[in-house]
């Protein structure tokens, strides 16, 4: 039978590129897990995906009642979970106020970490139930929350302190980010970006073993062109992409991306568990590190509990 991949954000970018790349193959079924119909169907259109490759199923992550709901959603289809793919993300950079989810958490880690926080924890039952030969679960990282890279360096940097924020629930003007300290919208999202590797490393540690389903997170690279720079100043928007292509070497495009977040989903050489993976200038994958932040498998536990709190399932 053909695999079924639930892919979060695949309205665009990455997610999209990533839709089409397993829609191309003839083995998978993608669901489209996205807040917006009118545009996921538009998008899966405008790249040719036929229609028996997908369905689109409405979910939005900055509500947790809306990722419980698409759960249920999804249950009721009938179909099997074979891999999950936590994809979607906002990205607010120059933002001067945080703002917040249904539930009152500030966005972007409302929506990168919380949402997929949830949505993870409840489908991992419907993954460990499939008869799927290797079940995945994949949660997009980022280079900018790794510091111990060039591009991790940029200030302002991720960090996650003693996460008394987030503890305090993420919701005030004045405590909407998770070390506790002043809004910063770029920085709340590295933030979120860390969170989602420090989960898909708790998740090896705690189920790995017990289920058999590999967790794996990755860096695309750069995907200068997607629509996650659209909330940044024209200029920024100008230059970087050319940018990433010239000086720093670190660009590739939606299409090259999408390939490499197929692999992970899919090729049997990247099975293994735990990793985050990246790709080197002539394309081929390799176990990269991770920052000292992002791989401290204290934070990681307690980054767990305090979420679990959060989301209801504490
Ligand atoms: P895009 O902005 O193109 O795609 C983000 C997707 O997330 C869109 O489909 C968007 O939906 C969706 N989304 C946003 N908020 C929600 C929500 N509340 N509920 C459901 N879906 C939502 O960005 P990218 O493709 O670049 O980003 C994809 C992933 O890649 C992210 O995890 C990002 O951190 C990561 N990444 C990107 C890099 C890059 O250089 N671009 C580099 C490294 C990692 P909609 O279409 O409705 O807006």
């Amino acid at each position: 039978r053909k695999g079924t991949a639930v892919i979060t954000g695949a309205s665009s970018g990455l997610g999209l590129a990533t839709a089409k790349a397993l829609a191309e193959t003839g083995k998978w079924h993608v669901i489209m897990a996205c807040r917006n119909f009118l545009k996921a169907e538009k998008a899966a259109r405008s790249v040719g995906m036929s229609k028996e490759d997908y369905t689109v199923m409405h979910l939005d992550l900055a509500s947790l009642e809306s990722v419980r709901q698409f759960v249920d959603n999804f249950r009721r289809t009938e179909q099997p979970l074979d891999v999950l793919v936590c994809n979607a993300a906002v990205y607010q950079p120059t933002a001067k106020e945080p703002s917040f989810t249904a539930e009152g958490f500030e966005l972007s880690v409302g929506t990168n970490h919380l949402g997929h926080f949830l949505l993870s924890r409840l489908l991992l039952d419907d993954l460990q139930k499939s008869d799927y030969p290797s079940k995945r679960m994949i949660i997009v990282g980022s280079i900018t929350g790794n510091t111990n890279t060039l591009a991790g360096n940029v200030p302002p940097k991720a960090n996650l302190g003693d996460l008394r924020g987030l503890a305090s629930g993420l919701s005030g003007q004045n405590s909407s980010m998770i070390d506790g300290g002043e809004f910063d919208g770029a920085k709340a999202y590295k933030d979120s970006k860390v969170c989602n590797m420090l989960t898909m490393q708790e998740l090896h540690r705690r189920y790995h073993e017990e289920t058999g389903v590999t967790f794996a997170s990755l860096y695309p690279g750069c995907i200068a062109t997607t629509g996650l720079f659209r909330e940044h100043i024209p200029l920024f928007r100008l230059l970087f992409p050319p940018f990433q292509k010239y000086i720093t070497k670190g660009y590739v495009s939606e299409e090259e991306a999408g390939k490499r977040l197929a692999q992970v989903v899919s090729d049997p050489n990247l099975g293994k568990s735990g990793v985050y993976w990246s790709w080197n200038n002539n394309s081929s994958s390799f176990e990269n590190q991770l920052s000292k932040e992002a791989s401290d498998a204290e934070k990681a536990k307690k980054l767990w509990e305090v979420s679990e709190k959060l989301v209801g399932l504490a």
